[in-house]
């Protein structure tokens, strides 16, 4: 099967029989760019479940960082792969076949779903459900480093423990009013 990324490269069956899938279920590896075909879901489960396996090659050249910004071609030819943004400190996408379910990882990319709190749900990537939730965590994210940066991270806290404290609290209106006027209120 042809690489997604490397038009001259065939990606390779590991072979990983370790894994416990059938043949046509084997991750494939390619030699040129270090991408990693995960052929469907069932071989991705046992890949997460078999913790100790990990997809090695040796590459011919240093991995293409321009990979990444291109979207590749499903090795089993149902054309253009579809891709899902990972929101991490320094986002990437992974690409998936949504004729035959098969994953792209680009060379690295397993790694840090592997490091990343969201991986049990690679499954809801692809949904718009999920990207939206997770675009509005990241600006709520930034929101707040902004916020702290204007008030200090010594007093947001405080505000946070305070707020959690008085959240529930039978006469939080009095402490909130209480608040207030000492703010208004001059020391001298
Ligand atoms: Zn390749
Ligand atoms: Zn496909």
């Amino acid at each position: 099967m042809k690489c997604p990324k490397c038009s001259a490269s065939e990606i390779v069956s590991t072979m990983a029989t370790e894994l416990g899938v059938g043949r046509d279920e084997m991750p494939s590896l390619c030699a040129g760019c270090g991408g990693m075909w995960i052929p469907g879901h069932t071989a991705l489960r046992a890949i997460f479940d078999q913790t100790t396996w990990r997809p090695s090659v040796a590459l011919t050249t240093a991995p293409d960082v321009a990979h990444e910004r291109k979207t590749g071609n499903c090795p089993r030819g149902h054309g253009l792969l579809m891709r899902a943004k990972v929101y991490e400190e320094e986002p990437y996408y992974l690409e998936k076949c949504p004729k035959c379910g098969g994953y792209w990882f680009d060379h690295g990319e397993w790694d840090r779903l592997l490091g990343s709190r969201d991986r049990v749900h690679l499954q809801e990537f692809w949904c718009d459900a999920w990207q939206v939730r997770k675009q509005r965590e990241q600006r709520e994210q930034l929101a707040e480093r902004a916020l702290i940066e204007r008030l200090g991270e010594g007093l947001f806290l405080e505000i946070k423990a305070l707020s959690a404290k008085l959240r529930d609290h039978p006469h939080k209106d009095q402490a909130l009013a209480l608040l207030r006027e000492q703010m208004n209120t001059r020391q001298g």
